[in-house]
């Protein structure tokens, strides 16, 4: 059987991105299990949620976001520092580039290694990879909560750090007015997760929980599908939940055990295939999650630090 092809370094065809009005001033753009985008209209600028991996990729969803609203980018939120959301700021020209804390230290500890790890794994992503001048750097942190007043009648929107999950800083950004809530990546609506970087205990307990507590009726996630409703909202946690704690049962098992990471990798893949096998890049993460989480039982606090040379290692043992 021939090998399968490095990460999603094979996946070359063109999603179709979507805009969506989710409600008066709010949009979506959602790409066929691709990165996610957001953006709110305060009464006189705009907020937007996530920038993809370079500025040409993310002057395409602009365009589209343009003929709906020609307010200025006031706030560029940054979900978490990896580079497929973070590297295309530059479009943006926004006045304030948001951030945990937490992430800016990751962007600083980090951020070099994961531009040259993402690169190699999505590459299709990087249109035009020429075009990004550099490493993203947050202008305002915050460690819990910041609040930005929209003007108007329009409320309020909430970023919040809601505990570790998939990764160390990851924030949401929730309308209380509409009850639409962008999560990043910590919420997947039919779509793999990816859990490299991620702090699965964490993730699959306390921050879920508060994620599902702010009972959100339609959720935008880090990829797939919008959900729509509070049924929806409740099946897409509950999903992203599943495969974690899917993960932590068949890792652990074989980690107590005293087997090897190529056999949780193996349980792990036959325990999560049925379900979620044929969703968006669940071949491309499974080898880096199992990897990370197999640390996490091992009691490796912090994920290591990905590079293009221990990718290629860790697919080889794995994947090869
Ligand atoms: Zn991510």
């Amino acid at each position: 059987m021939a090998a399968k092809p490095f990460a999603s370094s094979a996946d070359l065809g063109v999603k179709e991105q979507t805009l969506e009005v989710l409600a008066d001033g709010v949009y979506a753009l959602t790409a066929e299990g691709d990165p996610n985008l957001g953006a709110v209209e305060g009464e006189d600028f705009l907020v937007c949620f996530e920038a993809l991996a370079t500025p040409v990729a993310a002057r395409r969803w602009l365009a589209k976001l343009r003929e709906h609203t020609d307010k200025p980018v006031r706030y560029l939120v940054l979900s978490h520092y990896h580079a497929v959301r973070v590297l295309g700021a530059s479009a943006f020209d926004a006045e304030v580039v948001v951030s945990s804390e937490q992430t800016r230290h990751l962007i600083e500890e980090r951020g070099r290694q994961d531009w040259g790890s993402e690169y190699g794994r999505m590459p299709r992503l990087f249109e035009e990879p020429e075009s990004i001048p550099g490493l993203t750097w947050p202008t305002m942190t915050f460690r819990d909560r910041l609040t930005i007043e929209l003007g108007g009648d329009r409320g309020e929107l909430v970023l919040g750090f809601l505990g570790r999950g998939h990764t160390e800083g990851d924030i949401v950004a929730w309308l209380p007015e509409h009850e639409i809530l962008f999560a990043g990546d910590l919420v997947e609506s039919q779509a793999a997760l990816y859990t490299g970087d991620a702090f699965h205990f964490d993730w699959a307990a306390g921050t879920l929980d508060r994620v599902k507590a702010l009972g959100a009726r339609q959720l935008v996630g880090g990829r797939g599908r919008i959900a729509r409703g509070r049924d929806e909202v409740d099946a897409a946690i509950e999903q992203t939940r599943d495969f974690l704690l899917t993960m932590q049962r068949t890792v652990g098992e074989v980690h107590r055990a005293g087997g090897t990471l190529r056999q949780a990798f193996e349980a792990t893949h036959t325990a999560l295939a049925p379900r979620y096998g044929a969703w968006p890049i669940f071949e491309h993460c499974l080898p880096f999650d199992v990897s990370r989480l197999w640390d996490e039982f091992s009691g490796i606090e912090r994920p290591v630090i990905w590079t293009a040379e221990r990718d290629r290692a860790v697919w080889d043992q794995l994947q090869g």
